[in-house]
């Protein structure tokens, strides 16, 4: 047995076994020399058939999460893989350079990769990025690697250097036990996408490519890892995630009650999702609504810029399945460690500070108004708000207003019903807390972004895994800066709540309410202990 430690993000117990994850495209392909170009050209043939299958299987899945419009893109894939001129052209250079398959495949992808970019033509020119992900797919094929989010049909536990928010999005999470990492700090979005989707995962883990397919204990509470658990500790961890099960049971005892203290303090508590198959787990935890849809991971699971209608699909079922709750989608927020390859954002040396959320929208109008004009659609359906991510400034805030303004006369011109929908903004910069009783003129709501905020306020990258043990969410400026947001909202006629992961901290939850927050959103699983809470603190001396 090994036993290793790391640094724990979500406490509670996972068994399985180990599936050693390789990112697509890590792997660097070698030009080498063959006598048997016959056999490559074999090679190519079957990693084509399974690249097809791969992708009609995608696609099937696609349409049953996002719908068909928005699945159209693996369907394109599909095509392109049997596309004449790219299968002429990698069979060309097996034979005439005698090489193996997956140098041909990546030349092909970088060759044709290279032609569309320079083409005028926007459609064609998008057809770049495809190209490139076609030929990785059928180089990791050839290489034996699983591709993007790809963990095979057995529950595992996800063992890897790092791993992306979009990887980790697209990963099955029924097979998705747990996961370790070398790599990535405890608020990276990696990590809050562990915490909604309640799995155990470890990180700053020494990581060894030989434990693929041992079976292996991961042990929340205290950070370890086992590798070949022995028969005490595998018992010891069974019985731990059989006390885990029972405490759950018995915390559903408060589904149904109110979130309300001793002394009848009323509060909203909501959910954070990141799409829509987090509302079942929103649902079964008896969330009042959800505080924070971070709509941008429909565009990191999508493989070009989700349509319209499909936006519009994914908003309208997830008001549906919340049956009158209130459902606050952010506008999308990428950037800094939400990279999505089909934007084509130039590197940038410091991106958490850089071109992202509110700055890309209002630059990109058209992709802000897609998602706007999907969302004002979807409002007739029930109750939707809207919050917009990393505001600094009122000009900011009225520029917003003017869009929407355009969408809804848009929609007014061509007869498409709207409903009210709430604006509000998240505070999540030190500028937007000092301008806080400016801002609160302007918007119904704010909701504060604990994450940023103590990275801005601390100047501390969230990313930074050295930086890790000295981000403090409860340091004394970030716990005035949440203070004062509070206060100005309330001055000035807006609620305020909070949706970064500070909401959930339950050594917090009395400091909040004495401060006066109306609304605290939470991942899913933390929604039951925080009513607990909730329900156990009383505001004023008796
Ligand atoms: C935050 O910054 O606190 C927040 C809720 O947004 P995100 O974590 O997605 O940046
Ligand atoms: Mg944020």
């Amino acid at each position: 047995m090994e036993k290793i430690t790391g640094k724990s993000i979500l406490k509670g117990i996972a068994i399985g076994k180990v599936l050693f994850y390789q990112k697509k495209g890590e792997q660097s392909v070698k030009r080498v020399k063959v006598e048997d170009t016959e056999t490559e050209i074999r090679r190519y043939e079957a990693a084509k058939v399974t690249a097809i299958e791969q992708l009609n299987k995608l696609y099937q899945n696609a349409v049953k999460e996002v719908g068909e419009t928005n699945a159209a893109v693996f369907e394109v894939h599909a095509m392109m893989v049997q596309d004449g001129d790219y299968v002429d052209s990698i069979r060309n250079i097996i034979e005439t350079q005698q090489v193996n398959a997956e140098f041909a495949v990546a030349t092909t992808g970088d060759n044709f990769s290279q032609m569309f970019a320079e083409m005028d033509d926007e459609y064609f020119k998008a057809r770049a990025v495809d190209v490139k992900d076609i030929s990785e797919r059928i180089v990791n094929i050839l290489s034996g690697i699983e591709n993007s989010g790809d963990i095979g049909e057995e529950p595992v536990i996800v063992i890897a250097e790092d791993l992306a928010p979009s990887e980790t999005v697209q990963m099955d999470k029924e097979k998705l036990l747990a996961f370790v990492t070398r790599y990535g700090s405890s608020n990276s979005h990696t990590a809050i996408l562990a915490r909604t989707m309640n799995i155990p995962a470890l990180i700053d883990v020494d990581i060894q490519t030989e434990w693929d397919g041992k079976l292996a204990i991961i042990d929340g509470y205290s950070g370890t890892l086992y590798i070949e658990p022995d028969a005490e500790i595998l018992n010891q961890m069974k019985k731990r995630q059989e006390e885990d099960k029972k405490s759950k049971e018995l915390l559903l005892q408060l589904k149904g009650k109110e979130d309300i203290t001793l002394d009848g303090k009323k509060i909203k508590l909501y959910a954070n999702i990141g799409g829509i198959k987090d509302v079942a787990s929103v649902l079964a935890n008896d969330a009042a609504g959800i505080g924070l849809f971070r709509s941008e991971f429909l565009y990191l699971e999508s493989e070009d810029y989700p349509s319209e209608d499909s936006q519009f699909l994914v908003y309208k079922k997830v008001i549906e399945t919340m049956a009158g709750r209130k459902v606050i989608v952010r506008t999308l927020d990428i950037g800094a460690d939400k990279q999505v390859d089909y934007f084509n954002l130039d590197h940038e040396d410091n991106p958490a500070m850089g071109y992202r959320a509110i700055r890309i929208c209002l630059d990109r109008v058209d992709i802000f108004k897609t998602q706007l004009r999907a969302l004002f659609r979807a409002s007739v359906f029930g109750n939707i708000a809207i919050m917009y991510p990393m505001i600094i400034s009122v000009e900011e805030v009225r520029k917003i207003k003017g869009i929407v303004e355009m969408v809804k006369k848009e929609l007014d011109e061509q007869e498409i019903p709207y409903g009210d929908v709430e604006q509000g903004i998240m505070i999540e910069t030190p500028a937007a807390v000092m301008i806080s009783d400016l801002l609160a003129k302007e918007v119904d709501f704010f909701s504060i972004g604990t994450n940023d905020l103590t990275q801005y306020t601390l100047a501390i990258d969230r990313q930074n895994m050295k930086l890790d043990n000295i981000y403090d969410s409860h340091h004394p400026a970030v716990l005035r800066m949440i203070q004062m947001t509070i206060e100005n909202g309330h001055k000035h006629g807006c609620w305020v709540g909070i949706c970064g992961e500070l909401g959930a901290d339950p050594t917090l939850t009395r400091t909040f309410l004495e401060m006066g927050i109306d609304e605290l959103s939470v991942s899913p699983s933390f929604i039951l202990p925080t009513r607990k809470n909730i329900r156990e603190i009383r505001l004023q001396e008796k």
